[in-house]
């Protein structure tokens, strides 16, 4: 059943919005919370009936849903106010809150049948690359994978049976843009649905259901969430219909998110806002010294002016983000920093308080095979650098001794 009806144009300002529903949804919220102003974690698995429904039709109904939660594999306040909340800043009609980034990405799977073709772009997230290929294949569901920061090279393609795009904008590791309003075109053209991973931008700096795109994903356990200390996952949809679709097969499989994370994803959420300035802030001066240091060969980041990705970035997003990726010039030196880090951590995620650097090919992109690593140009000499909210001195000084020192 559906909780996330949103009545808009209430709440305009983000960071409102991070914070309040529309002041009508606040209400009805307040007065079945005790005018709790956290709203409470609602740690139960069941809900009590307060009665068997007159019109229930036995073999095909539930038997009462008028207290409005029957089961929390189902439902549950708690998760539902955390899925309007993400609707809310998506721009969408509902969003789905699952137990992980990954376990939001396989409910997809389930909307696709043997022989459908899934185009899919050259830089994805491991995770997303290993499930397509081990699950998706298995199914026998058929993905291409293409370069679609040049979505000129895609109009030959035959594909008969095309019911997906899928791509994340900026990409992982290599922030490479694609144009989302041009995809969701390319996919619409072809009766298709325009799938976006917007974990690297967070709805913060990025909305990609205005450019067209049909269904949103994110890892909400990097900036929604935005303290290292859980696993989340959401799709964001426009259409109400698909949301059922979505909705009934979570139930079904049991991947919704548990009440205590949903609890600390809002709380994660108050601070969205805050911490994506902050965020920005310091990737901004750390990209300006990595960029004078001899030792880094390369600087990918989406906010480098006087590029084809610029201009896109410009069009679609609001902010360049905090994910930096860096080239060093040996192998050794990349090892060598990882190890070498004080303050910053040598972890495997992105999105949190805490500045996190990784190593893409033997961590998020272990799986992925050497030629789609070449085609992106992903090698051995690269680190990511995930940038928290810390004093951008103290993150600078720790890259300087282990990098220079
Ligand atoms: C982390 C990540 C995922 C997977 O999310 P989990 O919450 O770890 O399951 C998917 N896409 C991107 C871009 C990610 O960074």
């Amino acid at each position: 059943m559906s909780s996330t009806e949103i009545p808009r144009g209430e709440i305009k300002e983000f960071e409102t919005r991070c914070l309040h529903l529309s002041p009508e949804l606040e209400r009805k919220r307040f007065s079945e919370t005790y005018g709790a102003v956290s709203f409470p974690i609602f740690q139960t698995a069941a809900f009590v009936h307060p009665g068997v429904r007159d019109d229930y039709i036995p073999g095909q109904d539930h038997i009462s849903l008028s207290a409005g939660h029957n089961y929390t594999r189902e439902s549950n306040p708690t998760r539902s106010h955390l899925e309007s909340l993400v609707a809310q800043l998506e721009n969408g009609e509902e969003a789905l809150a699952s137990a992980s980034g990954m376990a939001a990405i396989s409910l997809l799977l389930n909307l696709f049948d043997a022989g459908d073709d899934i185009l899919v772009d050259a830089d994805l997230y491991g995770g997303s690359v290993r499930i397509f290929n081990d699950l998706g294949g298995k199914r026998g569901l058929r993905f291409e994978r293409r370069d679609f920061t040049r979505p000129e090279n895609l109009s030959s393609l035959k594909l008969n049976n095309l019911k997906a795009v899928y791509f994340e904008t900026p990409t992982n590791p290599m922030t490479r843009v694609v144009d989302i309003e041009r995809m969701a075109k390319f996919a619409h053209e072809r009766g298709a649905l325009c799938i976006v991973d917007n974990t690297f931008l967070s709805p913060y700096f990025q909305n990609p259901l205005d450019f067209g795109a049909d269904i949103v994903v994110h890892s909400g356990t990097k900036f929604l969430a935005g303290h290292h200390d859980l696993i989340a996952g959401f799709l964001v949809l426009r259409d109400k219909i698909l949301a059922e679709r979505l909705r009934a097969l979570s139930t079904a499989v049991g991947s919704a998110l548990a009440p205590f994370d949903a609890w600390l994803t809002i709380r994660g959420i108050k601070t969205l806002a805050l911490r994506m300035q902050r965020a920005q802030e310091n990737a901004f001066e750390i990209v300006e010294w990595l960029q004078k240091q001899p030792r880094v060969k390369r600087v990918c980041y989406p906010g480098l002016k006087n590029s084809d990705a610029y201009a896109i970035m410009k069009k679609q997003a609001r902010g360049f983000g905090a994910m930096i990726s860096f080239e060093l010039d040996s192998k050794e030196r990349a090892i060598a920093a990882l190890t070498g880090v004080k303050t910053i951590l040598f972890a495997e995620s992105l999105g949190g308080a805490e500045t996190l650097l990784t190593y893409p090919i033997a961590q998020t992109h272990a799986s992925v095979p050497k030629e789609a690593l070449d085609a992106i140009q992903l090698n051995d000499r690269i680190l990511r650098l995930s940038v928290g909210i810390e004093n951008v001195q103290d993150l600078v000084s720790d890259l300087d001794q282990a990098i220079n020192g």
